[in-house]
């Protein structure tokens, strides 16, 4: 689907198993796994439980040869492709591209040597599958080379978010002269940092710079409470701005959270269908004459179990709870211990405050059988 309001960048197209990135596409929603790669079970359980939350591409990092091992399993088991996540070795990128993997993810910045990355590169120009080059605040800095190290950590020191951002996009440059030169061309970039003022202008810069397919992400950006805002204000302004084709929300939390909320930006932006509940719901303040908060929270909860495209208001007063009612499928406008239930704009019915969930919930389901 794509947005009403925002013309996307034009990209190049990659193929990631039957999953299109770039080129046009919706912008596709990834996450990666916690669990250890080797453990199949743990691994395959969470891949479901990412899919079922609404990930359309799985990464999963293989850092031992077990884990490769692991991967044929995982990919028979996985219904969304699955992205290996190499650092250091360039050996398990073959064994991924070997087990069927459907896309790379390599940071050629920490692999050894330049034939050990052509390489991989050979491998999946054979395999067709695509690699994801991705440079990262954390890595971008060189370190084997003592001159060329401390003249940017230098540049580093005088103009951090600059200098930093000159860095990553130059480094992407040298990575894809070496893929090109190679006569590989199926890319995806990403540059990462947790600074979320930093991963707007490296994308801007990226995006004008090549036409292939971005993947957006902060990295590095912590629990959900604090990971939540830097994500949101660093995808949602590239969004906005029609730079992206993947997303991957990053959190020290289960992945799962990630997906929820990488769905709920893409659904607000309307670069994705809804097709789960949508609550909206006043703010509270001094008119409150009912629980609201806890209403709010409970119908939440409750939504949550129910898997339509409704969308549901519970508003606290007069100013603007008649306007938001009206133009929901089904909504509560509460005051004086009392709610009044709008079903798509007609009012329906008064109820108790201690009615009020089960009377929403119950003209939820039923719209829902109307519309089967
Ligand atoms: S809808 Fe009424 S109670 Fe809710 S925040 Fe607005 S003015 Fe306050």
């Amino acid at each position: 689907m794509e947005s009403m309001f925002f013309q996307r960048r034009m990209t190049r197209r990659v193929m990631v198993g039957p999953v299109a990135i770039g080129g046009g596409e919706p912008v596709r929603l990834q996450s990666m796994t916690s669990t250890p790669t080797h453990d199949i079970e743990a691994t395959a359980g969470q891949i479901r439980r990412l899919v079922e939350a609404g990930c359309e591409l799985v990464r999963v990092a293989v850092p031992e040869p077990r884990d490769t091992a692991a991967l044929p399993e995982l990919i028979r088991q996985s219904p969304v492709p699955i992205v290996a996540d190499v650092h250091f070795h360039y050996q398990r990128a073959l064994e991924a591209v070997a087990a069927g993997v459907h896309k790379i993810r390599l940071n050629p910045g920490n692999i050894q040597d330049r034939k050990q990355i052509e390489r991989v590169i050979h491998a999946c120009r054979d395999a067709g599958i695509p690699i994801r080059i991705g440079v990262n605040e954390g890595s971008v800095v060189e370190r084997r080379e003592a001159t060329a190290r401390a003249d940017e950590l230098r540049w580093l020191m005088a103009d951090r978010r600059g200098a930093l951002i000159d860095l990553m996009v130059r480094k992407l440059e040298e990575y894809i002269r070496l893929f090109e030169a190679n006569g590989f061309y199926d890319l995806v970039l990403a540059a990462k940092s947790h600074d979320a003022a930093v991963v707007i202008e490296a994308y801007r810069a990226l995006g004008k710079r090549f036409d292939f397919p971005l993947h957006l992400g902060v990295t590095h950006a912590g629990p959900p409470e604090t990971g939540r805002i830097r994500s949101v204000a660093a995808l949602g302004t590239l969004l906005a701005e029609g730079i992206g084709d993947t997303i991957r929300i990053s959190y020290a939390a289960d992945p799962v959270e990630e997906v929820l909320d990488g769905k709920e930006l893409l659904c607000s932006l309307g670069l994705r269908p809804r097709n789960e509940p949508e609550l909206i719901a006043c703010p509270t303040c001094g008119r409150i004459e009912v629980d609201l908060v806890d209403l709010v929270g409970r119908v939440r909860a409750k939504l949550a179990e129910i898997k339509a495209p409704l969308k549901v208001a519970v508003m606290g007063c007069a100013v603007n709870g008649p306007g938001e009612c009206e133009g929901a499928d089904v909504a509560i406008f509460a005051g004086r211990g009392k709610g009044m239930i709008y079903v798509r704009g007609e009012r329906k019915r008064v109820v108790n405050e201690a009615e009020m969930l089960d009377a929403l919930l119950e003209e939820c389901r039923g719209l829902i059988a109307k519309s089967r």
